[in-house]
């Protein structure tokens, strides 16, 4: 049951919120020893916050729209006297005077907060491998990894932990999990929905976006934390469409390019590959019209994002000194007696090794004489990478693409190479380059029995017209009523 089955459910007084909430803890409670999608169960808060939904509804108020929705929140995203630790040392212990604005209306919205999930440190991976605080696991088979960095919203809502999560992404990192994860996984346009809270990594790159069971969820999620924020000058001033009555929109007519450069991408697992190219073939059959569609450049989007996403974040982390919060190395352990020590020494032991290789490379691009060889030419690429997009909706409305070149891979598969496990992000990169609203839709399972993702991107702001797509695939493939049996965690 979705969201707004839920609401009807709740409003008719069928469940209360503080069932529905209870409902959801129990089920973290017997599934969260193997999945370990939350780093924090917000207990008491989430019970307190549903009884007073329910004695409201009791008083005949009439209640915001997610009333009594139980959701969880990647741990990224501050959360006012809830420790948010963005799965590092350097911040276990910090606890966020302000709340960021996705989360602020969510609450005021009715939601009610389950708890913080787990990701790849500071949101830097694919498979939350990186997390401080250990793994999660996929719900579909927990030997393998539920893809990163939101990875445990994404194995959250798999496990049925949540109704919906938050997540953010960079350069992927809802939409791959979502993949591997077989749920829906949003990232709105670059600006559409505000940055003022989420721990910053690469602040031209970031978006914040929903998880959830169906489209038509993301879309009710979206609604509600999409538009203006003063506190974020990147953050869109348009106003924010009707999302949930544009799902019905017919679809019959639209364009939907194949991005011919993915679906001949090296390491492009050939089962993921007939999967989406059968979804293509049911989007035909809905009446739209496919296009073959060339964007040379977007082979260069891991070479731009490794160059790009490192520099930001070289910058952005440069706020982690010791001093003013986070991880302090103490004089007593061993010598920091001087500032310079001190702050080397709090980020040597407050940041793993994936956040240093990060801040490394990012501080060597952006350094004298290789900013134009490295930091100058990405940006450059970049441009390109976009007027591929632009050209490419010069002739279709949508495009389409494999998520994941491959379906959820075992723990360790690339522990020993960084570059593969940046090879994961080769098809979900170009979107973040160019700020585009993308989704992943389950779309079929391969013969372990794990989820396969199709990426469907669209214009700038053109949120609305992704999801109405979406929602028309989604409603005719009935993917997960053909599930593999037994296959989700028990
Ligand atoms: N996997 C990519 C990375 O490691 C993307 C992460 C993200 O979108 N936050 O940077």
């Amino acid at each position: 049951m979705g969201i707004a089955e839920w609401r009807g459910k709740l409003e008719r007084g069928e469940v209360s919120a503080r069932e529905l909430t209870d409902q959801h803890l129990a089920r973290i409670a017997a599934v969260d020893s193997t999945v370990h999608a939350f780093l924090e169960i917000t207990t008491e808060r989430a019970r307190a916050d549903a009884d007073r939904i329910d004695a409201a509804r009791l008083a005949g108020e009439t209640l915001p729209p997610l009333a009594g929705i139980p959701l969880a929140i990647k741990d990224n995203l501050c959360t006012k006297g809830i420790r948010t630790t963005c799965s590092s040392r350097m911040l276990e212990t910090f606890v966020p005077p302000y709340e960021s604005t996705v989360t602020e209306r969510l609450w005021n919205a009715g939601a009610v907060l389950l708890g913080k999930t787990n990701l790849d440190e500071f949101a830097m991976g694919s498979s939350t491998e990186t997390s401080a605080f250990g793994p999660s696991r996929n719900p579909w088979n927990p030997e393998r990894v539920p893809g990163g960095s939101s990875g445990g919203s994404a194995a959250a809502v798999a496990a049925g932990e949540c109704l919906a999560s938050l997540g953010s992404d960079t350069g992927g990192s809802i939409r791959q999990p979502a993949s591997f994860c077989g749920v829906v996984g949003f990232k709105p346009t670059y600006g559409r929905v505000s940055r003022w809270g989420l721990v910053a990594f690469a602040s031209s790159l970031d978006q914040v976006g929903p998880f959830s069971s169906s489209v038509a969820d993301s879309a009710e999620i979206l609604q509600v934390i999409a538009g203006a924020d003063r506190r974020d000058a990147t953050c869109l001033t348009n106003p924010v469409p009707d999302y949930r009555s544009a799902l019905e929109q017919p679809v019959k007519g639209l364009r939907v390019g194949l991005i011919r450069e993915c679906f001949d991408a090296e390491g492009l697992d050939p089962q993921v590959k007939a999967s989406v190219l059968a979804a293509a073939a049911q989007l035909e059959q809905l009446g739209c019209e496919l296009v073959d569609i060339s964007c040379p450049r977007f082979n260069d989007g891991i070479a731009t994002y490794y160059v790009i996403a490192p520099s930001e974040a070289s910058a952005n982390l440069a706020r982690y000194d010791g001093v003013k919060y986070g991880h302090r190395a103490l004089a007593e352990a061993g010598g920091a007696d001087n500032l310079a020590m001190m702050t080397a020494r709090s980020r040597a032991e407050g940041f793993g090794d994936e956040v240093q290789r990060r801040i490394l490379i990012g501080t060597y691009a952006l350094s004298a004489g290789y900013v134009d060889a490295y930091y100058r030419k990405a940006q450059q690429v970049r441009t390109l990478i976009r007027r591929d997009f632009d050209r490419a909706f010069e002739q279709v409305d949508l495009l389409l693409s494999p998520t994941s070149p491959t379906t959820a891979f075992r723990f360790g598969a690339h522990a020993e190479d960084p570059l593969a496990m940046y090879l994961a992000d080769l098809l979900t990169i170009p979107a973040n380059m160019a700020g585009l609203p993308a989704i992943n839709v389950p779309c079929g399972f391969d013969d372990q029995g794990l989820p396969i993702g199709l990426q469907l991107i669209g214009g700038v702001l053109q949120e609305a017209r992704v999801l109405q797509l979406a929602h028309h695939y989604e409603q005719a493939a009935r993917v997960m009523a053909q599930r593999p049996a037994a296959a989700l965690v028990a």
